[in-house]
């Protein structure tokens, strides 16, 4: 550990979506001299493998979606807190990039209150990472000029009005968090008009080796897709470009229902202090 100096550092990096060389160069460096890391769940068990300084202490702090007990964002800020104030370097990982649907903001603010110092490094997140992995290239030109990143994780985060405006823009629509709300979520852009043209893609476990893309007409749902149980994490991508997916698809889909962000290698799971917790959305 390294404590010639009071207080410590904080870098909080992006781990990118899935497959371990998604991340920055910057991110690795960081890891390579951290003495604290904590994690997220979404973060490639092999990036900690290869890349963390094997001194140092790796703390699960990952969240999952309305599975298993929570450990409150208090706790992580408790724990940044703390080691910062030991004099430590502390990196705090996030799966994707670290201001896509995160908590981040109560981490700089906790850091800030203290007086802390720290950086922010970002990572691809799940949309381009999907994106390019299924090759559905989300502006594509001629096809959308724009691209939402959204979330449905609770019925009541899309008002009536905004379903309206979802259905009938031209834009691509990115939805995280919602394979569980799948259902409802294509129900109201149906309900609204959707245009036919707009297919739906839900990708599985994008850039990981189990990466499945399934594509449907969002009128075919009930046929195609409903009922399906989607391995997580999964995105749920829906505009014309999703029908580009058939041509410039370049990666075959898995034929493995393994599951990627559960696989903690041994080594790395002797040194879980820290049980997993669920993520509380805040969109
Ligand atoms: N900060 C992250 C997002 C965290 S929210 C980022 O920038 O990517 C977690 C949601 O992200 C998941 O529910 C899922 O919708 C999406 N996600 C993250 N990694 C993914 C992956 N490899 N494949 C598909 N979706 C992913």
């Amino acid at each position: 550990m390294k404590d010639n100096q009071q207080t410590g550092k904080v870098i909080i990096a992006g781990a990118g979506p899935g497959d371990p060389e998604l991340i920055t160069i910057k991110t690795v460096r960081h890891l390579q001299k951290a003495d604290v890391i904590l994690t997220d769940r979404l973060v490639s068990p092999a990036i900690l493998d290869q890349y963390a300084n094997p001194k140092a202490e790796i703390i699960y702090v990952g969240k999952q979606c309305r599975r298993g007990a929570s450990t409150p964002q208090s706790s992580i800020n408790q724990l940044i807190v703390h080691h910062a104030k030991a004099g430590r370097l502390v990196v705090r990982l996030k799966g994707g990039d670290v201001s896509i649907f995160s908590n981040i903001l109560d981490e700089l603010e906790v850091v800030n209150k203290h007086g802390i110092t720290y950086e922010i490094v970002p990572g691809i997140t799940a949309a381009s990472g999907a994106a390019a992995y299924s090759g559905i290239p989300l502006t594509a030109r001629g096809y959308s000029t724009a691209v939402r990143l959204l979330t449905f994780y609770k019925s009541d985060v899309v008002t009536s009005e905004y379903w309206k405006e979802l259905a009938g823009t031209d834009d691509t629509l990115v939805f995280y968090m919602s394979s569980e709300t799948l259902h409802g979520l294509v129900a109201n852009l149906v309900a609204n008009n959707i245009s036919k043209d707009k297919l739906l893609a839900i990708v599985e476990q994008a850039t990981t080796p189990f990466q499945q893309v399934q594509v449907s007409s969002l009128y075919d749902y009930d046929e195609n897709v409903k009922g399906r149980e989607w391995i997580s994490p999964s995105l749920v991508i829906i505009g014309k470009v999703v029908g580009l997916q058939e041509q410039f698809a370049w990666l075959p889909n898995s034929n493995s229902r393994n599951v990627y962000f559960e696989q903690v290698s041994a080594s790395v799971k002797n040194l879980v202090t820290q049980k997993e917790t669920e993520y509380v959305g805040r969109a």
